[in-house]
């Protein structure tokens, strides 16, 4: 019955995923669904594994479907409040904490999100004290879930960034993977991004595609210790610009990463 059942996950979406796609989410659904591998799937767990499927058909992305992924090894719940952390922004979180070991940091994180990269430093960077941003309540609801899954404690509140922040001068790292794709970049989106992740988390004027770092770089100026660090997660089209505004605040020490896949991916900076 399991068997068959995982035959019918597979043939159905055949044509939306690849072979090697369908064989990940089988696993996935089937950790997921069944108590016990090695008994029959029960009436209600069929029906599950059949909404769960219906659900994929339709574009929407496995980690929304199942409410949870992995980022950095950790466990993350996931909503449609919050954009499904990427492993670029792994490789982010990597950066910092390949060059913070200092004890009692002051880490703030702007645009939370899922608190992927807050929960993630507070628990590699043991002595640090984090701060989390956003906008959204919701987010918040979903990332202050997600400390607390992880065992971390982060202070988060509810700003937005592009209200004038107070002179505070107390953080050591300030941290962000703002919205950076433009409204023209949208026609080369996948569906099931385009479709199911929150838009207020993606998407910028094309006018205006540094919006949100150009103002957080303003705000670090103001809320960064005297060679505090800003690292922020980029548009890979954006890599010189982002550098070249933190040159004219004033920042120095500017490095420009490229991520796995050799794009322009993140940006160090020092006040
Ligand atoms: N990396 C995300 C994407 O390409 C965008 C993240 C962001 O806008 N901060 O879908």
């Amino acid at each position: 019955m399991q068997q068959h059942s995982v035959r019918h996950i597979l043939q159905q979406l055949d044509g939306f995923y690849t072979r090697t796609e369908i064989s990940v989410i089988a696993g996935l659904v089937l950790d997921e669904i069944c108590s016990n591998k090695n008994t029959y799937l029960s009436g209600s767990e069929l029906r599950k594994v059949e909404d769960i499927v219906r659900r994929l058909k339709n574009g929407e992305p496995i980690q929304y479907v199942l409410g949870k992924t992995e980022f950095y090894g950790m466990p993350f719940e996931v909503t449609p409040d919050v954009l499904i952390p990427r492993p670029e922004t792994e490789e982010l979180v990597e950066w910092i904490l390949s060059e913070n070991r200092q004890e009692g940091c002051s880490v703030l994180d702007i645009g939370t999100g899922s608190g992927c990269i807050a929960v993630t430093l507070a628990k590699k960077m043991t002595s640090a004290d984090l701060h989390a941003w956003d906008i959204s309540e919701e987010a918040l609801r979903v990332a202050s879930g997600n400390a607390c899954l992880n065992g971390v404690s982060v202070r988060f509140s509810l700003r937005d960034i592009l209200q004038p922040v107070e002179e505070y001068p107390g953080f050591d790292i300030i941290v962000s993977n703002p919205p950076y794709v433009t409204e023209s970049e949208k026609k080369d989106m996948e569906m099931n991004v385009l479709d199911f992740e929150p838009h207020i988390a993606l998407f910028v004027p094309d006018h205006d595609a540094l919006l949100f770092y150009d103002r957080i770089a303003g705000a670090a100026l103001k809320m960064l210790r005297c060679k505090g660090k800003i690292y922020f997660e980029i548009n890979r089209g954006k890599g010189l610009e982002v550098c070249s505004m933190l040159h004219d605040k004033g920042f120095v020490n500017i490095e420009l990463r490229k991520d796995i896949s050799g794009n322009d991916r993140m940006v160090r900076a020092v006040k």
